[in-house]
Protein backbone atom coordinates (compact mmCIF):
# COMPACT_ATOMS: atom_id res chain seq x y z
CA UNK A 1 0.00 0.00 0.00
CA UNK A 2 0.94 3.33 -0.49
CA UNK A 3 2.30 5.81 2.18
CA UNK A 4 0.01 9.26 1.66
CA UNK A 5 1.63 12.66 2.66
CA UNK A 6 -0.13 16.35 1.83
CA UNK A 7 1.41 18.57 0.09
CA UNK A 8 -0.74 22.14 0.79
CA UNK A 9 -0.99 24.15 -2.12
CA UNK A 10 -2.94 27.24 -3.25
CA UNK A 11 -5.04 29.04 -0.23
CA UNK A 12 -7.12 25.66 0.41
CA UNK A 13 -5.90 22.45 -1.55
CA UNK A 14 -4.41 19.66 -1.02
CA UNK A 15 -2.16 17.82 -3.67
CA UNK A 16 -1.81 13.83 -2.60
CA UNK A 17 1.65 12.53 -2.26
CA UNK A 18 1.70 8.70 -2.64
CA UNK A 19 5.07 6.93 -1.81
CA UNK A 20 5.78 3.32 -2.59
CA UNK A 21 9.08 1.68 -2.66
CA UNK A 22 11.02 4.61 -3.20
CA UNK A 23 8.90 5.57 -6.07
CA UNK A 24 6.64 8.64 -5.98
CA UNK A 25 2.95 10.10 -7.70
CA UNK A 26 0.60 12.83 -7.17
CA UNK A 27 -2.80 13.21 -7.35
CA UNK A 28 -4.36 16.53 -8.83
CA UNK A 29 -1.15 18.46 -8.98
CA UNK A 30 -2.59 22.05 -9.41
CA UNK A 31 0.57 24.06 -8.45
CA UNK A 32 4.01 22.56 -9.62
CA UNK A 33 6.47 24.39 -7.16
CA UNK A 34 5.17 22.47 -3.75
CA UNK A 35 5.57 19.27 -5.92
CA UNK A 36 9.06 19.64 -6.79
CA UNK A 37 10.08 21.13 -3.63
CA UNK A 38 8.63 17.90 -2.05
CA UNK A 39 10.18 15.52 -4.35
CA UNK A 40 13.96 17.34 -4.13
CA UNK A 41 13.67 16.62 -0.51
CA UNK A 42 12.71 13.29 -0.71
CA UNK A 43 15.03 12.47 -3.05
CA UNK A 44 11.99 10.85 -5.23
CA UNK A 45 11.26 10.94 -9.08
CA UNK A 46 7.68 11.21 -10.26
CA UNK A 47 6.14 8.10 -12.04
CA UNK A 48 2.94 9.10 -12.09
CA UNK A 49 0.03 11.89 -11.87
CA UNK A 50 -3.28 11.11 -11.32
CA UNK A 51 -5.79 13.58 -12.62
CA UNK A 52 -9.54 13.34 -10.99
CA UNK A 53 -10.82 16.78 -13.55
CA UNK A 54 -10.09 19.14 -15.72
CA UNK A 55 -10.26 22.40 -13.22
CA UNK A 56 -7.25 24.15 -13.21
CA UNK A 57 -6.46 24.40 -9.40
CA UNK A 58 -6.00 20.18 -9.95
CA UNK A 59 -3.86 19.36 -13.11
CA UNK A 60 -2.32 23.10 -13.60
CA UNK A 61 0.96 21.91 -12.70
CA UNK A 62 0.94 18.87 -15.17
CA UNK A 63 3.60 20.39 -17.89
CA UNK A 64 6.18 22.02 -15.65
CA UNK A 65 6.56 18.36 -13.61
CA UNK A 66 6.40 16.57 -17.15
CA UNK A 67 9.76 19.09 -17.70
CA UNK A 68 11.53 17.51 -14.73
CA UNK A 69 9.88 13.82 -14.81
CA UNK A 70 8.68 11.72 -17.41
CA UNK A 71 5.83 10.73 -15.69
CA UNK A 72 2.34 8.77 -17.01
CA UNK A 73 -0.44 11.07 -16.41
CA UNK A 74 -4.01 9.17 -15.64
CA UNK A 75 -7.26 11.31 -16.28
CA UNK A 76 -10.78 11.28 -17.17
CA UNK A 77 -11.17 10.28 -21.23
CA UNK A 78 -13.84 13.39 -21.79
CA UNK A 79 -12.07 16.24 -20.48
CA UNK A 80 -9.14 18.26 -21.78
CA UNK A 81 -6.24 17.20 -19.66
CA UNK A 82 -2.89 18.45 -20.37
CA UNK A 83 -0.34 15.55 -21.00
CA UNK A 84 -2.50 13.06 -20.85
CA UNK A 85 -0.84 9.65 -21.38
CA UNK A 86 -4.02 7.09 -19.80
CA UNK A 87 -7.56 7.99 -20.97
CA UNK A 88 -9.81 6.56 -18.57
CA UNK A 89 -13.87 6.39 -18.03
CA UNK A 90 -14.25 4.67 -14.76
CA UNK A 91 -14.70 1.05 -13.98
CA UNK A 92 -11.15 0.45 -14.85
CA UNK A 93 -8.15 -0.99 -13.02
CA UNK A 94 -4.82 0.83 -13.33
CA UNK A 95 -1.50 0.28 -11.72
CA UNK A 96 0.38 2.86 -10.30
CA UNK A 97 3.65 2.05 -8.09
CA UNK A 98 2.85 -1.38 -8.91
CA UNK A 99 -0.82 -1.06 -6.87
CA UNK A 100 -3.50 -1.85 -8.33
CA UNK A 101 -6.32 1.48 -8.17
CA UNK A 102 -9.58 1.23 -8.65
CA UNK A 103 -11.38 3.58 -11.15
CA UNK A 104 -14.18 5.36 -10.29
CA UNK A 105 -17.00 7.14 -12.61
CA UNK A 106 -18.12 10.05 -10.17
CA UNK A 107 -19.74 12.57 -12.42
CA UNK A 108 -21.57 15.88 -10.64
CA UNK A 109 -19.14 18.53 -9.96
CA UNK A 110 -17.84 17.85 -13.68
CA UNK A 111 -19.38 15.03 -16.35
CA UNK A 112 -15.37 13.29 -16.53
CA UNK A 113 -14.71 13.46 -12.79
CA UNK A 114 -13.14 10.37 -11.85
CA UNK A 115 -12.26 9.00 -7.96
CA UNK A 116 -9.38 6.59 -7.26
CA UNK A 117 -9.80 3.52 -4.53
CA UNK A 118 -6.98 1.51 -2.99
CA UNK A 119 -8.14 -0.49 -0.17
CA UNK A 120 -8.99 1.45 2.48
CA UNK A 121 -8.09 4.80 0.65
CA UNK A 122 -9.94 7.12 -1.58
CA UNK A 123 -8.79 10.18 -3.77
CA UNK A 124 -11.92 11.56 -4.98
CA UNK A 125 -10.98 15.43 -5.79
CA UNK A 126 -14.09 17.93 -5.56
CA UNK A 127 -16.56 15.38 -5.19
CA UNK A 128 -16.97 14.07 -1.58
CA UNK A 129 -15.42 16.69 0.77
CA UNK A 130 -15.01 16.47 4.77
CA UNK A 131 -18.49 17.14 5.88
CA UNK A 132 -19.36 18.22 1.95
CA UNK A 133 -19.14 17.76 -1.45
CA UNK A 134 -18.50 19.83 -4.45
CA UNK A 135 -20.72 22.21 -6.49
CA UNK A 136 -22.43 20.74 -9.43
CA UNK A 137 -20.49 22.74 -12.27
CA UNK A 138 -21.21 20.30 -14.55
CA UNK A 139 -23.30 17.75 -13.77
CA UNK A 140 -27.00 17.28 -12.22
CA UNK A 141 -28.17 16.61 -8.99
CA UNK A 142 -29.12 13.02 -9.74
CA UNK A 143 -25.54 12.58 -11.04
CA UNK A 144 -23.98 13.72 -7.61
CA UNK A 145 -26.51 11.98 -5.68
CA UNK A 146 -25.09 8.68 -7.80
CA UNK A 147 -21.49 9.08 -7.21
CA UNK A 148 -21.61 10.16 -3.68
CA UNK A 149 -23.57 6.98 -3.22
CA UNK A 150 -21.17 4.82 -5.04
CA UNK A 151 -18.69 6.30 -3.11
CA UNK A 152 -20.77 5.35 0.28
CA UNK A 153 -21.14 1.60 -1.30
CA UNK A 154 -17.13 1.36 -0.11
CA UNK A 155 -15.85 0.10 3.43
CA UNK A 156 -16.89 2.26 6.20
CA UNK A 157 -12.92 2.63 7.32
CA UNK A 158 -12.10 4.18 3.75
CA UNK A 159 -9.97 7.19 4.48
CA UNK A 160 -11.74 10.18 2.13
CA UNK A 161 -8.75 11.94 0.77
CA UNK A 162 -10.53 15.23 -0.97
CA UNK A 163 -8.61 17.55 -3.05
CA UNK A 164 -9.24 21.07 -0.11
CA UNK A 165 -9.71 22.24 3.18
CA UNK A 166 -13.39 22.77 3.29
CA UNK A 167 -14.24 21.03 6.42
CA UNK A 168 -14.58 24.14 9.29
CA UNK A 169 -17.03 25.58 6.74
CA UNK A 170 -18.71 22.57 5.70
CA UNK A 171 -19.14 21.85 9.16
CA UNK A 172 -20.98 25.03 9.97
CA UNK A 173 -23.16 24.39 6.76
CA UNK A 174 -23.90 20.45 8.34
CA UNK A 175 -24.82 22.21 11.94
CA UNK A 176 -27.49 24.33 10.31
CA UNK A 177 -29.12 21.13 8.87
CA UNK A 178 -28.70 18.83 11.70
CA UNK A 179 -28.40 21.10 15.00
CA UNK A 180 -28.72 18.39 17.51
CA UNK A 181 -26.37 15.66 15.46
CA UNK A 182 -24.32 14.81 18.10
CA UNK A 183 -21.50 12.87 16.05
CA UNK A 184 -21.31 16.74 14.09
CA UNK A 185 -20.83 18.32 17.37
CA UNK A 186 -17.83 15.98 18.51
CA UNK A 187 -16.86 16.06 14.66
CA UNK A 188 -16.74 20.22 15.05
CA UNK A 189 -14.50 20.08 18.35
CA UNK A 190 -12.11 17.48 16.74
CA UNK A 191 -11.88 19.21 13.58
CA UNK A 192 -11.23 22.67 14.97
CA UNK A 193 -8.49 21.57 17.44
CA UNK A 194 -6.58 19.70 14.57
CA UNK A 195 -7.23 23.27 12.43
CA UNK A 196 -5.53 25.45 15.69
CA UNK A 197 -2.90 23.10 15.36
CA UNK A 198 -2.38 23.79 11.98
CA UNK A 199 -3.00 20.22 11.28
CA UNK A 200 -5.00 18.91 7.96
CA UNK A 201 -9.00 18.03 8.96
CA UNK A 202 -8.50 15.06 6.40
CA UNK A 203 -8.62 12.43 5.68
CA UNK A 204 -11.24 11.75 7.30
CA UNK A 205 -13.17 8.19 7.20
CA UNK A 206 -16.46 6.99 5.38
CA UNK A 207 -17.54 5.92 8.70
CA UNK A 208 -17.46 9.78 9.89
CA UNK A 209 -18.80 11.21 6.66
CA UNK A 210 -21.92 8.91 6.95
CA UNK A 211 -22.92 9.90 10.35
CA UNK A 212 -22.00 14.42 9.77
CA UNK A 213 -22.35 14.81 6.21
CA UNK A 214 -25.83 16.63 5.18
CA UNK A 215 -24.76 15.15 1.88
CA UNK A 216 -24.85 11.57 2.20
CA UNK A 217 -27.64 11.96 4.63
CA UNK A 218 -30.54 12.10 2.31
CA UNK A 219 -32.55 9.62 4.14
CA UNK A 220 -32.48 10.95 7.31
CA UNK A 221 -35.83 12.14 8.76
CA UNK A 222 -33.93 15.42 10.21
CA UNK A 223 -32.59 15.76 6.71
CA UNK A 224 -35.89 15.24 4.94
CA UNK A 225 -37.92 17.73 7.53
CA UNK A 226 -35.59 20.45 6.65
CA UNK A 227 -35.18 19.58 2.69
CA UNK A 228 -39.17 20.06 2.55
CA UNK A 229 -39.04 23.32 3.95
CA UNK A 230 -36.61 25.05 1.77
CA UNK A 231 -38.99 23.58 -1.15
CA UNK A 232 -38.02 20.27 -2.09
CA UNK A 233 -40.47 18.58 -4.66
CA UNK A 234 -40.77 15.34 -2.44
CA UNK A 235 -38.89 13.37 0.05
CA UNK A 236 -36.93 10.92 -2.69
CA UNK A 237 -33.23 11.12 -2.06
CA UNK A 238 -32.50 12.94 -4.98
CA UNK A 239 -34.64 15.98 -4.36
CA UNK A 240 -33.47 15.88 -0.88
CA UNK A 241 -29.58 16.46 -1.95
CA UNK A 242 -30.94 18.84 -4.58
CA UNK A 243 -32.50 21.21 -1.81
CA UNK A 244 -29.86 20.79 0.69
CA UNK A 245 -27.06 21.15 -1.90
CA UNK A 246 -28.93 24.26 -3.63
CA UNK A 247 -28.94 25.81 -0.13
CA UNK A 248 -25.25 25.27 0.23
CA UNK A 249 -24.58 27.38 -2.59
CA UNK A 250 -25.49 30.09 -1.43
CA UNK A 251 -24.95 29.46 2.55
ZN1 LIG B 1 -13.01 21.41 -9.26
Amino acid sequence: MFDILPIPAFKDNYIWLLLRDGHAAVVDPGDPVPVIARLEELGLSLESILITHHHADHQGGISALLEHWEAEVFGPENESITGRTQALLGGEVITVLGQAVQVMAVPGHTLGHLAYAVPGALFCGDTLFGAGCGRLFEGSPAQMYDSLSKIAALPDETRVYCAHEYTEMNLRFALAVEPENQDLLVRVKRVAALRDADQPSVPSTLAEEKVTNPFLRSAEPVVIAKALELGAVDRSPVAVFAAIRQWRNGF
